[in-house]
C-alpha cells in the first residue's frame, strides 16, 4: 500500500503481537461500567478505554474498586473539555472543570486523558480565535497535568466535526500543538476513522512517534455511504479504511501500545454486546496480527 512507503523505519519495528482492547463507548447503550469491565475480565482484556460520564454514574471510588476487582487498567479517559468561551469567567469555569476531569483520570489510574476543546460558540464564526484559545487552554491544562502526573492526549477528529467538537482536525495540527509543548506530558491519539483520508497521514504518524508520543491507536471503519456523522461508524473490515496499512505504519514507528476498538454505531449499540465484543476481537486478530 502506498501509505506504508514513508514509514519504513525497520529498525524500530516491533515484532510483538498487538494487544486488543475495547473502549466502553462501543457498548454505551447496553452496558454500564460494571458489565463492561466484567466482559473485559472474562476475555482477559486487561486494559480499557473509559468515559468520565460512565465513571461518574457509579462514583470514582466504586469505579476504582471495580477496576481493581476485575484487574483492569484504565487506559484512555474521555475527557477534558469543552473549554472554549469568549467570556473570561466562563472560560475559567470550564478550565476548572477540565482540571477536575484530569484529577478524576488520575484517581482511576488512567494512562492518558483525551482533550477536546469543543466547537465554536453559537454566535461565533472565528475559527482562528478558537485555535489560538485552544493552544492557550492546553498550556494551562498541561501545567496541571504535569503536577498531577497525567498525560494529555490530543485526538484530531474528522473535519466534519470541527463545528461542534474540536478545531484540531488533522494529525499535523495535533503534532504542531504538541511541538509547542515539547518534552511535556502531551501526545496524540490516532483514530483511523478521523485520519484515514489524509494524504499526509503516513508522514505525520512518523512525526508523532519521533516528536511526541502516540498514546493510543483507535480503530473502527468508514462505511460508504455514511448515514450519520457521529453514530454510523463501522466494525473493522466492513468499510474502506486501509486498517492494516495504517497499523503497520503506526507499528513500524515502535508504537507498542494496544489497538483500541472504539465504535460509535446505532447498529452495533443495538446488538448483543457480548457478541459485539467477540466480533471486534476476532476482526482485530484478522486485521492487525
Ligand atoms: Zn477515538
Amino acid at each position: 500500500m502506498k501509505i506504508l512507503n514513508p514509514c519504513e523505519i525497520a529498525e524500530r519495528s516491533s515484532e510483538m503481537d498487538a494487544e486488543y482492547i475495547l473502549n466502553s463507548a462501543t457498548f454505551r447503550k447496553r452496558w454500564g461500567l460494571d458489565n463492561f469491565l466484567e466482559a473485559c475480565c472474562a476475555r482477559r482484556v486487561r486494559k480499557a478505554g473509559l468515559w468520565g460520564d460512565d465513571i461518574k454514574k457509579v462514583g470514582i471510588a466504586k469505579a476504582s474498586s471495580l477496576l481493581a476487582d476485575y484487574e483492569i487498567h484504565a487506559f484512555g479517559y474521555n475527557r477534558a473539555g469543552p473549554f472554549l468561551a469568549s467570556d473570561a469567567s466562563n472560560r475559567r469555569e470550564l478550565l476548572a472543570i477540565a482540571k477536575k476531569e484530569i484529577d478524576n483520570a488520575v484517581s482511576v489510574g488512567a494512562d492518558h486523558i483525551l482533550v477536546f476543546p469543543g466547537g465554536l460558540e453559537s454566535d461565533s464564526k472565528d475559527l482562528e480565535s478558537a485555535r489560538l484559545q485552544t493552544v492557550d487552554a492546553i498550556g494551562i491544562l498541561l501545567e496541571h497535568a504535569q503536577k498531577v502526573g497525567m498525560n494529555l492526549a490530543l485526538e484530531p477528529l474528522h473535519p466534519m466535526l470541527c463545528g461542534d467538537r474540536t478545531c484540531i482536525t488533522t494529525l499535523r495540527h495535533a503534532n504542531d500543538i504538541c511541538a509547542q509543548f515539547a518534552g511535556k506530558n502531551i501526545g496524540v491519539v490516532i483514530d483511523t476513522y478521523h485520519v484515514w483520508w489524509d494524504e499526509t497521514i503516513a508522514r505525520e504518524i512518523v512525526r508523532s512517534a519521533i516528536e511526541n508520543h502516540i498514546l493510543s491507536f483507535h480503530v473502527n471503519d468508514w462505511l460508504v455511504p455514511t448515514t450519520h456523522l457521529l453514530t454510523d461508524r463501522g466494525m473493522m473490515g466492513d468499510g474502506i479504511i486501509d486498517l492494516r496499512g495504517i497499523w503497520q505504519c503506526v507499528k513500524s514507528t515502535g508504537y507498542n501500545g494496544p489497538v483500541e476498538v472504539e465504535i460509535f454505531s446505532e447498529r452495533w449499540w443495538n446488538e448483543d454486546p457480548n457478541r459485539v465484543f467477540d466480533i471486534a476481537l476476532e476482526r482485530c486478530r484478522e486485521i492487525f496480527s
